[in-house]
């Protein structure tokens, strides 16, 4: 970046506000996704007065700026694929309000999710979406993904909860849209545009959420499945019960082997354990619903069914699940979670679809998922230095998408497209819906300055 512009951001955020050593530049050119690419220079954000002179600037001189929250995503959502200024916006990370009379926390885009919610404990309310990532990601980077998590199934995803927002355009001018109120029916709906929207069309800089209160009961459960059609059946009819379970999560063959590899938690080699949990704010509640799993469980071939007497062993049953992630991630020099997610009535095709592929291109894919969503997170898990296994991966990802689509899926349930699977939109997005997201994007950013390159947004002549 020439000089000029180094000193107008140093003027604009404070000399310590601004990073620009080799290392700062290599820190902010990953995320928690396979791509690398590093910015120009880092700028630190503290007010919307200063991302609004930046972004002003940035829009005059071409300049691409990528916001970023804590950097958790798995897509390549931050990484600068155009070089440029890193925005990051996690210092702007105050807690403004909490009103329990509307209903409402009002935060800027900084603060972590979980440290909202122990806020919000103190009061007995929560924000829901729950992301395993939520102890490091931010309210900003949760609305720009439209982050979901292990309970979605019955409290929905963070675009649910988003009622309000101030977003800085590309062009430097400042947007509020939405408000405290929990419903309108006032113009479009321009605050939801936002969300999911992955900083490609403004920066977010004020988050008004919906909040509820927090279930104070709740039960757990696990069961073991000698044949995934069985815990299939059994997740159809639980779905169909009456039942309607805060967990309902899935932990499949290949990925309970890994865990047995490399834990001492020794689970039964099944096809699938079943972990479902359900809340409410009387232990009635909780159980009745929960009583109701468990039969269902048992009538579809369960072998071993677990039921949590304390707090304690319920933390004991959730740890085969809690521990997929770290455990997948240890089986090779690379790894990265696919996301994708089908009609409900399709996760076992879904499922079935993954065993032939890791047997077409003898590749593993440890699998867990969200079942009461239908939200699956096959792990690839493989080694970069082998070519013949990085070409093998590279075909296996195309069919497994192709797969998913023609079920009737979605490339992503909450982690975003990024760079990770910008080229594939089109597979999901008929080219009406591609030549809408692209002329929305370019009304927004007519000089595609924020975040380019992601979601496969930008018309040839962008590029
Ligand atoms: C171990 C692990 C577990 C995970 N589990 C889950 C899960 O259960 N559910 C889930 O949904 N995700 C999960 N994720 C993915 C990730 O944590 C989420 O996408 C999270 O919402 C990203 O938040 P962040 O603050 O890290 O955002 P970042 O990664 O920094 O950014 C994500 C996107 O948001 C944009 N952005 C960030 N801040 C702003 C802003 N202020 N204005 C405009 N755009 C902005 C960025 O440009 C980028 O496109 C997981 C990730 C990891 C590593």
């Amino acid at each position: 970046l020439n000089p000029n512009i180094m000193e107008f951001l140093k003027e604009t955020v404070g000399e310590d506000q601004v990073a620009s050593k080799l290392i700062d530049l290599i820190s902010y050119s990953c995320d928690a996704s396979v791509f690398r690419h590093r910015p120009d220079v880092v700028v630190y954000a503290t007010t919307t007065e200063q991302v609004s002179a930046i972004l002003k600037m940035a829009n005059r001189e071409r300049i691409p700026v990528t916001p970023r929250g804590a950097g958790t995503n798995l897509a390549g959502e931050v990484v600068p694929a155009r070089g440029g200024i890193a925005l990051d916006m996690s210092r702007m990370d105050r807690i403004l309000e909490i009103s329990l009379e509307d209903r409402i926390a009002v935060v800027q885009p900084g603060v972590v999710y979980a440290d909202l919610n122990k806020r919000l404990a103190l009061h007995g309310f929560v924000f829901p979406p729950d992301p395993s990532s939520g102890i490091v990601a931010t309210i900003g980077g949760n609305v720009a993904t439209n982050a979901g998590g292990v309970r979605a199934s019955k409290y929905g995803v963070t675009m649910g909860y988003v009622r309000g927002l101030e977003v800085v355009l590309p062009s430097g001018e400042v947007m509020r849209a939405g408000g405290r109120v929990l419903k309108t029916s006032s113009g479009f709906n321009l605050t939801q545009l936002f969300v999911g929207s992955e900083g490609t069309l403004g920066v977010i800089t004020e988050v008004i959420l919906k909040i509820d209160p927090k279930p104070t009961e709740t039960c757990t459960a696990m069961a073991t499945f000698p044949r995934l059609t069985d815990a299939g059946r059994a997740v159809s009819q639980i779905m169909r019960s009456g039942a309607i379970p805060s967990v309902l999560e899935i932990v499949e063959k290949t990925c309970i082997k890994a865990i047995n590899q490399r834990t001492p938690l020794n689970l039964p080699e099944v096809e699938a354990i079943l972990l479902a949990e359900t809340d409410g704010f009387v232990k009635e509640d909780a159980l009745f619903q929960m009583n109701k799993i468990v039969d269902i469980f048992r009538a579809n071939g369960a072998m071993e069914v677990k039921w949590a007497e304390s707090a304690e062993q319920a933390q004991a049953l959730w740890k085969a699940r809690k521990s997929s992630f770290p455990v997948v991630s240890s089986l090779n020099n690379t790894t990265f979670a696919e996301d994708i997610t089908v009609p409900l009535s399709k996760v076992p095709d879904m499922l079935q679809a993954l065993e032939e592929l890791g047997s077409k291109y003898n590749l593993i894919f440890p699998t867990v998922g969200h079942m009461g969503d239908g939200n699956l997170h096959p792990h690839f898990s493989y080694d970069r230095t082998n070519p013949d296994e990085v070409e093998r991966v590279t075909q296996a990802e195309k069919e497994l998408y192709r797969a998913a689509i023609e079920l009737g899926g979605t490339l992503s349930g909450e982690h975003g497209i990024g760079l990770a699977k910008a080229a594939f939109m089109p597979l999901e997005h008929d080219p009406v819906a591609m030549a809408t997201m692209r002329s929305l994007k370019k009304m927004f950013d007519p000089n595609n300055i924020l975040n380019p390159g992601k979601m496969n947004l930008e018309a040839a002549s962008d590029v």
